[in-house]
């Protein structure tokens, strides 16, 4: 889990500001700031993410010409209850934790994407 305590849903008191590819400011989820800045260097374009702050699971979601770079680099689907057919959204890999160190779910081969 991440380092999240007493963050609520939609808050916005972890978060850090990172520029963009198109060189626009944006509010990161300090947990997943790392994970999404290498995205953005290999190209992903993101329309938003969240960690989930401890409270459910975070997604990264992508723009729909995105979605089978994410699915062929092992990126799993969130689930979207709303919307089955939804593949937009994406579970993170890693998180950030109280000290500062990257840790990461299950995935072994981390969050590089092979383009291969
Ligand atoms: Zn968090």
């Amino acid at each position: 889990m991440c380092n999240c305590v007493s963050i609520k849903m939609g808050g916005y008191n972890n978060q850090t500001t990172l520029r963009m590819p198109d060189g626009q400011l944006m509010g990161i989820d300090k947990c997943i700031a790392d994970e999404i800045q290498y995205l953005w260097s290999i190209g992903i374009r993101t329309t938003g993410c969240c960690c989930g702050h401890n409270i459910t699971e975070g997604y990264i979601g992508v723009i729909d010409k995105d979605i089978e770079i994410m699915k062929k680099g092992g990126y799993k689907i969130g689930f979207n209850k709303i919307d089955l057919r939804d593949e937009k959204n994406f579970i993170p890999r890693s998180y950030i934790n109280e000290k500062g160190e990257i840790n990461y779910y299950e995935y072994k081969d981390k969050y590089k994407i092979s383009f291969s």
